[in-house]
């Protein structure tokens, strides 16, 4: 790994040199909040934002994926991936997306996520400003950042760079990048540091704790206590970094030979998540508003902490946000149980 420093004044002239090699998807200001969207011209990029109201994953896994189109002949991939760069992932939102890698490739291989994946270029930038609901300094803070090609931290001036791979050292000759200083790196540690540490709600348990104390609480009157004021519908799953549970349908063209086959996003604490169909009818295993909150947590904090060796939470604090009811927060309810 190779460190450089880039001075404010030389960013606009790098990210438009990013642009002409590649569609560049980035920050950008939508009304009061924040999107990962394709840069048109570089006055967009908002390295500065807080967060973005749905994660990175949708620049490898949209939110609906055509899989194959098909005619009475046969069928065809819909998989074509472009070349392209992720600029200004958060470190929070990197660790989701080595998670997402995980979930996508280790029992069976998800060619449909994985094409795209490798296709891209990710470029990290420091958090500039946090998010209300933010406790990613607590959660996972040792697991360390992989995955990305390169990643900018905002110091005085302007930014320091670290080229993590190839592909990020061959950035470097887009832009005017000087060798970084002794200085600028460990400014650019402590910007890092100090970010986790500033962050505005705390988690207070380590990784095994968390596992063991929510896997034992199953039968804990806290999951129908918080479900009570549930909505069900599934925003806290759908904005998640590491939610990537997906529902496959066909679509059939009028001349009812040829259509295509596609997924979407999907959310577990929906009623039809867990409904199939059965003799005579249908059933429903998580009919319970309770089971399927209960079960939103097993999942991130204990099964999937085995697997993963923590929590499949990243601390962005996105599902607080996004719930109406405001029982979604993961730093609250991990905590109560904590507590028990
Ligand atoms: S559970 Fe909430 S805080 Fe954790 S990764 Fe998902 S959206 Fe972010
Ligand atoms: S966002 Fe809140 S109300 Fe909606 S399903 Fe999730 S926990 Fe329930």
């Amino acid at each position: 790994m190779k460190s450089y420093f880039l001075s404010d004044q030389n960013l606009s002239a790098f990210v438009e040199g990013l642009m002409s090699k590649y569609p560049v998807i980035a920050p950008v200001a939508k009304r009061s909040r924040f999107v990962f969207d394709k840069l048109v011209d570089v006055s967009e990029l908002r390295l500065d934002y807080d967060t973005t109201i749905l994660p990175p994953k949708k620049v490898f896994f949209p939110a609906k994926q055509d899989l194959i189109h098909f005619n009475k002949d046969g069928f065809t991939s819909a998989i074509d991936p472009q070349e392209q760069v992720l600029l200004g992932a958060h470190p929070h939102d990197i660790k989701g997306i080595a998670m997402s890698d995980i979930f996508y490739s280790d029992r069976e291989y998800d060619n449909n996520y994985m094409a795209n994946r490798k296709a891209t270029i990710i470029i990290g930038s420091s958090v500039q400003n946090h998010y209300k609901h933010a406790f990613f300094g607590t959660m996972n803070a040792d697991r360390g950042l992989t995955g990305h090609d390169a990643f900018m931290t905002k110091i005085e001036g302007g930014y320091a760079v670290d080229a993590v791979t190839e592909k990020g050292e061959s950035l470097v000759a887009l832009g005017a990048f000087e060798d970084a200083t002794e200085a600028q790196v460990a400014a650019a540690t402590e910007v890092n540091r100090k970010a986790e540490e500033d962050c505005p709600e705390k988690l207070n348990g380590t990784a095994a704790e968390i596992r063991e104390k929510v896997r034992n609480s199953f039968d804990s009157p806290v999951w129908d206590e918080f479900a009570e004021k549930c909505f069900s519908c599934g925003s806290c799953n759908i904005v998640c970094c590491t939610c990537y549970c997906f529902d496959v349908q066909d679509e059939w063209n009028v001349d009812g030979a040829s259509g295509s086959r596609f997924r979407l996003w999907d959310a577990c604490l929906t009623t039809e998540f867990s409904e199939v169909t059965s003799p005579g009818g249908s059933e429903n295993f998580r009919e319970d508003r309770g089971e399927r909150y209960r079960h939103r947590f097993m999942r991130k904090a204990a099964y999937l902490n085995e697997q993963l060796g923590g929590p499949a939470c990243t601390g962005c604090g996105r599902c607080s946000g996004a719930c109406t009811a405001d029982i979604a927060n993961p730093a609250t309810v991990i905590n109560k149980i904590l507590e028990q």
